[in-house]
């Protein structure tokens, strides 16, 4: 994403572009690693050290609810974030708890019984299981 496009998904998120949350956005799209909160910061204060740790996770947090950015929920572990851009499923590993990208493909709705009430915003899936490098290597005898 082009830094004009990161101004623009900013006000298209009803956020104005501080230079702290253009940070925030400019880190997420350059690393598609899913980093958690803690990255993000480190990273952030690296290039800006006047960027406090609470202003950080404030504008991760606006982010996450304009709809710029997805927070991944980790179990047992901190959550990860990754922009919004291109949908996409996650796969998430059992052992060292790395997060990647499961190329899109629609997910069927449940029966509007089941959901009642309820309002449907977006369903995607986590898959989880042993990451390639986790995985137990087939024995090549
Ligand atoms: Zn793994
Ligand atoms: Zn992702």
């Amino acid at each position: 994403m082009e830094s004009e496009a990161i101004k623009r998904s900013l006000e298209a998120g009803g956020l104005r572009c501080t230079p702290q949350r253009y940070a925030v956005m400019a880190f997420l799209t350059k690393h598609a690693s899913h980093p958690t909160a803690a990255e993000i910061f480190e990273a952030v204060n690296r290039v800006d050290p006047r960027s406090s740790r609470a202003t950080t996770y404030n504008n991760l947090r606006d982010l996450v609810h304009a709809g710029l950015v997805r927070e991944v929920a980790v179990e047992g572990r901190a959550a990860r974030f990754d922009v919004k851009g291109m949908r996409h499923h996650h796969f998430i590993c059992d052992r060292c708890g790395d997060v990647e990208d499961i190329e899109w493909y629609d997910v069927p709705r449940p029966a509007s019984a089941s959901l009642g009430k309820r309002v449907l915003r977006e369903c995607e899936l986590i898959f989880r299981g042993l990451c390639t490098k986790c995985a137990p290597k087939r024995a090549s005898r």
